[in-house]
């Protein structure tokens, strides 16, 4: 591609088999039909698109008809096209969107005329670029790019379609997509869309939790280690947008650390976020928010409890962002657990305990997000702080001793046939209880000697603990008898085989 492109220019396009196949049926069947948004851009700009949309005339349900099997998702008359190769391309009818009522949807979505009309409704120029084809076996098409987008990507900016102030009154997301789409594709923010966001962070109050969410989560996901997620929050930061939407993060601006590496608390955090891997947003947001609890915690330049006010925080902001139950609890306990403080001289019980007040599933994840912490501390890595060591004393009792009521040599079972206790909370107590003593001597994990020890304890609680009389006089050894007496009753614990 040689030389700046305009609108109306010629452009060949070598396009994957479903999107050829998908333009060329609407084309077929009469209707104008259009490559847009993301996958030109990407395109226009040398790189990979990796999703692609198709803009339409047909109506949704016309588009549903000629794709049989196709999907009809939502009230935006969005179709999906699925190809015999897996890619998935998205058919959306010409859109010109109605009034907006409460500045974060559309009033009503109604058809548009044209893919001019789709195009002026759509938010940043370089979004607004379509392809429209003149000859699908060749690819030959043209540019259809009535905003200039082409012009502002190769000047390296982001700007609004129209005038910037009224696209976010209409959508206050757009303040945010700006900081996404411009740290994403190295672009700067045009003067004119920064003042006007500038002047209306205060807007996205009112947006859904998910929406937010959406765009935080696609910020962190940032594949490209030259544009980290810290590029796009700095960004949202200096537009004044970031302490509307996170203010617990944008807290940290100003709290000090006695780090190797120069910054504040927030820049700390932004670090620890980057050095995260790019797969796993929902890590990255713990890097984000482990040290929230800072803010809250300073006095005479310590933060004593940081990681409990942090896990608070979290929490709330988990839930403001409507993440998924498991997602906000995976989020509040690595954020809860963070400053674990590992020594050489603990003892295996000691590593077992702290396995286990951990949880085993989020080790992984917690030693990941301390060597994060450390790189963004400016700390020397793993063997030198004795992580490595942790993790290998973890493994070699993991091996050697049990950490979980599976791993006792009893369960509850044993304990409401052999010591006759009713089920109920007792016998959670009392796995717990051999649990603890088990952390502490591993020999101790032996079917007698936790019926024993059990035996004791729920007689000092009051509870009768009298053998039933089917393991009497089976004539088998005790421990044979009790196993074979436990396998015969599952289902029915009353029936006593004779
Ligand atoms: P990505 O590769 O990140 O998916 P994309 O350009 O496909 O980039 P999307 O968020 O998937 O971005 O949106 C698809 C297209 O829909 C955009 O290119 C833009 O033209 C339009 N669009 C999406 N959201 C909005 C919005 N809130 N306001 C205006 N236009 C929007
Ligand atoms: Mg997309």
């Amino acid at each position: 591609m040689a030389g700046p492109m305009r609108d109306g220019d010629s452009l060949t396009i070598e396009l994957p088999a479903t999107v050829r196949a998908t333009l060329a049926r609407l084309a077929d069947a009469g209707h104008d039909a259009a490559l847009v948004g993301g996958s030109v851009r990407d395109l226009v700009s040398g790189q990979v698109p990796n999703d692609w949309d198709v803009a339409t005339a047909a109506a949704p349900e016309v588009v549903a008809d000629l794709f049989p099997g196709s999907i009809w998702e939502n009230r935006f008359g969005t179709v999906t096209v699925r190809g015999a190769d897996g890619l998935e391309v998205q058919v959306t009818t010409f859109r010109f969107e109605g009034p907006y009522l409460d500045r974060r949807r559309p009033a009503s979505v109604s058809w548009g005329r044209s893919l001019e009309e789709d195009l002026s409704r759509r938010d940043f120029t370089v979004n607004a670029i379509a392809w429209r084809p003149t000859n699908l076996a060749s690819g030959g098409g043209v540019l259809v790019d009535p905003h200039g987008g082409v012009n502002d990507l190769g000047q390296g900016m982001l700007r609004a379609v129209g005038d910037p102030e009224a696209r976010i009154g209409e959508d206050a997301l757009r303040m945010v997509r700006a900081a996404r789409f411009a740290a994403r594709l190295g672009l700067r923010v045009e003067d004119g869309t920064a003042d006007a966001i500038r002047r209306h962070p205060r807007e996205a109050i009112g947006l859904s939790g998910e929406r937010v969410r959406d765009e935080l989560w696609r910020m962190l996901e940032a594949p490209d280690p030259e544009r980290p997620p810290s590029t796009a929050l700095r960004l949202l930061e200096d537009l004044g947008v970031l302490v509307v939407l996170l203010p617990e993060l944008a807290a940290l601006r100003g709290v000090p650390q006695d780090k190797a590496l120069a910054g504040d608390a927030f820049d700390h955090s932004l670090r620890t976020a980057d050095a995260l891997p790019a797969g796993r947003p929902l890590l990255r947001l713990a890097g984000l928010f482990h040290d929230l609890g800072k803010a809250t915690t300073l006095a005479d330049g310590h933060f004593i409890g940081h990681e409990v006010a942090g896990a608070r925080l979290a929490a709330a902001v988990g839930e403001r962002l409507r993440l998924s139950r498991a997602e906000s609890g995976w989020l509040t306990r690595l954020v809860r657990q963070h400053m674990f403080a590992y020594r050489p001289d603990w003892t295996d019980a000691a590593v077992r305990r702290f396995i286990r007040r951990v949880g085993a599933d989020l080790l992984d994840d917690l030693f990941a997000l301390r060597a994060a912490d450390n790189a963004a501390s400016g700390v020397a890595q793993p063997e030198a702080t004795g992580l490595d060591e942790l993790r290998a004393r973890i493994e070699a009792v993991t091996a050697s001793g049990p950490l979980s009521h599976a791993q006792l040599a009893i369960d509850g079972r044993d304990l409401t046939d052999e010591l006759a206790i009713a089920p109920g909370p007792l016998v959670g107590e009392l796995l717990d209880r051999l649990l603890e003593a088990v952390l502490d001597d591993p020999a101790l994990n032996q079917r007698d000697r936790l019926l024993e020890l059990a035996r004791g304890w729920a007689e000092d609680a009051g509870a009768p603990t009298h053998q039933p009389g089917s393991n009497e006089g089976s004539g088998l050894g005790h421990g044979e008898a009790a196993d074979d007496g436990a396998a015969a009753t599952i289902g029915d614990p009353g029936a006593v085989p004779t």
